[in-house]
């Protein structure tokens, strides 16, 4: 059987995977620590759940664990999450301390796998304090920021830079997205899976099966879009663009998706966009389980054009996710989106719900530009947006943090076993 990275080099060629396997020899056998707050839902998980089995596979220690706390922790962290990407939040003292108390007590359970790691990457503020209580820690900690931090609620910002300020590193999505910090700041975008279950090419009688189980009609053009339902991802926002392409054109909407578990907002927001769709037959949401993979492959395939009517993003997998099936893509001018949507390349990117109407709107009546640009958008991930260039970039992170003093650094390439 092939192994992981054998199947890696069909898509991206033997070139890249010999690269990779260069950078981790000097690595093999270290203990990485991935920490985030969910193992499901978002765009942190969906890394993650690819990144650390290809890190293994390169022979290296790499291990994820999750911190957990209760419904304070995670409104509080959710309030955190809106406020770095801008909105004004008054976080209670009670709710900070709940903040704290939580992390110090994923720290008593973690603690012996904190301690002995080479290199703990903590992800998103969520579990941030962490550091705080390591006192004895032997490798180096790094601080992994997914989301959009380019104008934060400065109050809560400046609680959070008291925690990361001690990290060793920071990494973060886009250079708009920095604040200033005295330690070595590294860029690296994300990336997605091409062999993941949301990623690998389907059979076409999977995707038309799909469409007759949600009732989703196969002869009227398909917009699409797959996001938690949060308020940055402006869901009604996309439904007042699909009344006004509809004055003009049939079309139909499809709204996929789910919580994260520690997304307490999710509801509230999907009650939200289910009263404001009424009962038009043509909108359709589907609420989906967190492991629903293949249904979104599914369906980003079966449509015509996808959106991101974003806000805020830190990235925007669901971008890339489209642009990788070939689907010329809308998206909101803002954050990730902006490194991903190129106009008139791979798409258009808007600032209003008739912005996207209008682009919609072209698009359906030229087909063959439609088609144009879903090319480029897959070369375009192709070239910029797989795993392969992200493990790429991390390995060189870890290998220049790690070694970066010596004089030279021995990166062999191991004999094909
Ligand atoms: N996703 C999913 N189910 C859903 C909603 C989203 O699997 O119901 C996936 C989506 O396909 C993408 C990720 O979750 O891979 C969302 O990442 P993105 O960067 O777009 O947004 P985030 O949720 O991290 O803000």
């Amino acid at each position: 059987m092939e192994s992981l990275l054998e199947q890696y080099a069909h898509v991206v060629g033997n070139d890249v995977i010999d690269h990779l396997r260069q950078l981790a020899y000097p690595l093999k056998g270290m203990k990485i620590l991935h920490i985030n707050s969910t193992k499901e839902g978002g765009g942190v998980a969906e890394i993650l759940n690819r990144l650390v089995p290809l890190k293994k596979e390169l022979g290296i220690d790499a291990q994820w664990e999750i911190i957990t706390g209760n419904r304070d922790f995670y409104q509080c962290t959710k309030k955190m999450h809106n406020a770095l990407q801008g909105n004004q939040e008054s976080i209670s003292d009670y709710l900070l301390k709940t903040y704290e108390e939580t992390n110090h007590e994923n720290y008593e359970r973690l603690a012996s796998r904190l301690k002995e790691a080479d290199l703990v990457f903590i992800h998103d503020p969520q579990p941030a304090p962490l550091l705080r209580f390591c006192n004895d820690k032997k490798g180096k900690w790094i601080w992994r920021c997914h989301i959009d931090v380019s104008h934060p609620y400065r109050p809560v910002w400046k609680y959070i830079r008291e925690f990361i300020k001690d990290y060793n590193a920071s990494i973060w999505s886009l250079s708009t997205f920095v604040q200033p910090l005295n330690h070595p700041l590294y860029l690296i975008p994300p990336s997605i899976d091409p062999l993941s279950e949301k990623n690998i090419d389907l059979p076409e009688k999977e995707i038309s099966d799909f469409l007759q189980t949600w009732n989703i009609k196969k002869d009227i053009p398909i917009i699409t879009q797959v996001s938690r339902f949060d308020r940055f991802k402006d869901p009604i926002g996309v439904i007042q663009c699909y009344r006004l392409v509809k004055n003009y054109v049939p079309v139909q909407l499809v709204l996929a998706g789910g919580g994260a578990s520690d997304d307490p907002e999710g509801q509230q927001v999907l009650d939200e966009v289910r009263a404001f769709a009424g009962d038009d037959p043509d909108i359709h949401i589907l609420e989906l389980p967190p492991d629903a993979h293949r249904t979104i492959n599914a369906l980003q395939r079966a449509s015509d054009i996808i959106i991101q009517k974003s806000i805020k993003e830190g990235f925007g997998l669901t971008v890339t996710e489209g642009l990788w099936k070939g689907k010329p893509v809308i998206g909101g001018d803002t954050g990730g989106i902006r490194l991903q949507v190129m106009n008139h390349h791979c798409g258009f990117r808007v600032n209003s719900p008739e912005g996207a109407a209008l682009r919609i709107r072209y698009l359906l009546r030229h087909p063959d530009i439609m088609e144009a640009m879903g090319k480029n958008a897959h070369t375009f991930v192709l070239e910029n947006f797989l795993i392969t260039r992200h493990l790429r970039e991390y390995l060189t992170l870890i290998v220049a943090l790690l070694y970066g003093s010596e004089e030279t650094i021995e990166l062999t390439l191991p004999v094909h076993e």
